[in-house]
Order: C-alpha cells, then structure tokens, then sequence
C-alpha cells in the first residue's frame, strides 16, 4: 500500500465513500463569455443525474470538460477521487452519447460497435463475444448487419449507446440525446434508458433543455442558469419545494403569488381547485379570462378580484364542470400548497 492510497482511505473514512465524480468549482470562460461559473457537484455511484437547463445555460460545456474535450479555464474534476484535467479524453473511462449519434455510416451496427473496442485496444479474439453481449443490452442482436441508414432514429440511438458502453465505462454522458426524435419515440426512449440505468448500473449525467425528460429518468436534477447551477434535488424536492421563482417557474408550471410587501408563494396549477372546495381551502373569487382543452384537463385562467390572474388546471374526470369564459368561479388551495419562494437566484 502506497502512501497516497493510505491517504485516499483516511479520507474515504472522514467524509462518507469518495464520489465517483466530482467537480470543483469548475469554469469555463470564452473572453468575457462566462459559460461555466464555478460549479460544484458530487455524483454518488450508480446515481442518474441531469443537467436541465435552456439552451446556452453551460449544459453541454459541463459535459464536455468531463468527457476531456474541452479544457476548464478554472477548477478541478476528479474521478473516483483523482483529478483527470490533464488525462486525455480516450483514457478517462467516460462514454459519450452524443444528439447525432455520430455513427460510422459506412460500418454495420455491429462493426461501429468493434470500432469502439479496436480503439481501446481489446483483443482481437474478446472483441467478438464482447459485441454480441454490448448487443443484447441494448436489444440489437437481431440487427448487427444493417447500417445506420437502415435503422430508425432510436436504433440508430442504442447502437451509440452499446458502442459508448463498450470500454465499460465509470461514467456513461448524454448530450441532448433524444432531441432529434419525435415525441412517441422520445417517450419510448425515456423509459429504454431508464430500463437500461436500472440493469447496467452505470453512473449517468444526462443533459437536457426538456424538463419531462429530466423528472422521469433523474435520480437528482441540477437546474441550470447561465452558467451556475442555481438548485440541486431530486425531482420530486425540486417540483413540490422549489426554492426560487426561476425553478419554480423553470420545472413545470407555477403561479406567483405576490404579497402586497413583495413575497412570493409558487402555486401549482393542478393544486387549485375550481368550483367545489374541499374543507380548511383557502378560498377566493375570480372572473374566467381563459379556456383551453388539453386532452387530459382544462386549463384555465382566473382573474381573481385582486386583478392577479392565475392559471388553474382541473383533470377531467366525470362530473367536473366545465366553465366558459366570463364565468364567475370560486377557486381554493391549502395553505401549504403555496410555497415561499425568492426572486434570487444566487
Ligand atoms: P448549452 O449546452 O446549455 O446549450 P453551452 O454549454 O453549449 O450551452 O454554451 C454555454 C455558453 O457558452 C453559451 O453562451 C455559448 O454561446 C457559449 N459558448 C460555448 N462554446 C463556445 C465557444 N467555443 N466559444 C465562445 N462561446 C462559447
Ligand atoms: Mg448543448
């Protein structure tokens, strides 16, 4: 046992088992282009987690400094404890799903796979078995021979993520991978690397501007705003306690509350009622603006009597009435149901 390996377990001991990643205030700068401020986060082993954020908010930057692309300006990434700045992309260990796939079009399913583990310098006799079994994972064995022009767009899809698994990696990234499909095949997608993370196990970070996508898959989310990460959670904590305006607002949609001193209180809209109020409701009464048909509920707009207008959504399930606009409506919420939030974003 080496000197620094007695270290690495004083310190395992101190503060709870070492992260597998970890980022350290971590900036990138582009001239006077802050694209990543001082960034800090621990990812735990096996954990899903996503960056969400609109486009330009530094998602991608993050990611390719992780992935060894692009070098920071400022901080530290360390994997597994130690520091890899200075390692070069092909020798990190961390796979990359890219939008475009970025697949060989010339080479079958099978041989982008073998490509990958050519690259790493695997034996020619492992290669093989070790495609076959990268296959079956993604559930592509029956298409190995074909070319990516004669898959579709999440074939296409599981063939880069069996050949970003192939150097079996700490660290599996995805930039935006699901941008370019259409909403069915999105939704199917969703719930294959869903299935794909509980099976593998592998430790994901997942960047996307689509907050569905983010609350389905995430073990935590990291909401994002210009170059900071502005809240940290899991879904659930971020959707039902958000701290800002901006996440409350950013993940899913929020009525702000303004009190007449300047407070502010996040309302979700599924959590006002309309109509019928169940008992120990805030109550209030308010004039119908808006009407709009989703399918699954109604959305409406209320302008309630303190001219604020709030944005109410009502599931349609039997028996629920159903208002037109100019109706005269009495709304309500439970009190905890509108939680405190800042404007402040620091
Ligand atoms: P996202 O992936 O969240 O859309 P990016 O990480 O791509 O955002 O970009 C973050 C910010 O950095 C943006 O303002 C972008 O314009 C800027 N940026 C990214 N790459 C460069 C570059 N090579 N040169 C200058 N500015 C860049
Ligand atoms: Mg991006």
């Amino acid at each position: 046992m080496d000197g620094s390996t007695v270290l690495a377990m004083t310190m395992t001991e101190a503060t709870g088992p070492t992260p597998v990643l970890e980022l350290a205030a971590l900036t990138k700068k582009y001239g006077s282009v802050d694209a990543v401020s001082n960034v800090d986060l621990k990812l735990h082993e096996g954990e899903f987690l996503t960056l969400l954020g609109a486009s330009g908010s530094g998602k991608s930057t993050i990611l390719m400094m992780i992935a060894g692309f692009i070098q920071p300006t400022f901080g530290d990434i360390r994997l597994r404890g130690k520091s890899i700045v200075k390692t070069p992309p092909h020798k990190r260990r961390i796979g990359v799903v890219f939008q475009n796939y970025a697949l060989f079009p010339h080479l079958t399913v099978y041989e982008n796979v073998a490509f990958a583990l050519r690259n790493a310098r695997m034996a020619r006799e492992h290669i093989d078995q070790r495609v076959q079994e990268l296959l079956m994972k993604v559930r592509l064995e029956q298409l190995a021979h074909r070319l990516p022009s004669q898959l579709s767009g999440g074939q296409q899809q599981r063939v880069a993520i069996a050949r970003a698994l192939a150097i079996d990696p700490d660290i599996l990234l995805f930039d935006e991978p699901l941008g370019a499909l259409d909403k069915n095949l999105r939704e199917h997608m969703v719930l294959e690397l869903q299935r794909l993370h509980h099976q593998l196990g592998t430790t994901m970070v997942y960047v996307t501007h689509d907050q569905i996508e983010a609350l389905v898959m995430s073990d935590r989310i990291a909401v994002m705003d210009a170059g900071r990460i502005v809240a940290l959670g899991s879904p659930q904590e971020l959707y039902d306690n958000p701290k800002t305006v901006f996440v409350a607002e950013f993940l899913g949609n929020s009525n702000i509350l303004v009190s007449e001193d300047g407070r502010c209180e996040a309302l979700r809209p599924e959590r006002i009622q309309l109509g019928s109020i169940s008992e120990g409701c805030q109550r209030s009464q308010g004039t119908v603006t808006e009407v709009a048909f989703l399918g699954d509920r109604v959305r409406y707009e209320v302008r309630l009597t303190n001219n604020q207008t709030i944005v109410v959504a009502v599931p349609r399930r039997q028996g629920i009435e159903v208002y037109e606009i100019g109706a005269q409506v009495t709304v309500g919420w439970h009190r905890a149901d509108a939680r405190p939030v800042t404007r402040d974003n620091a």
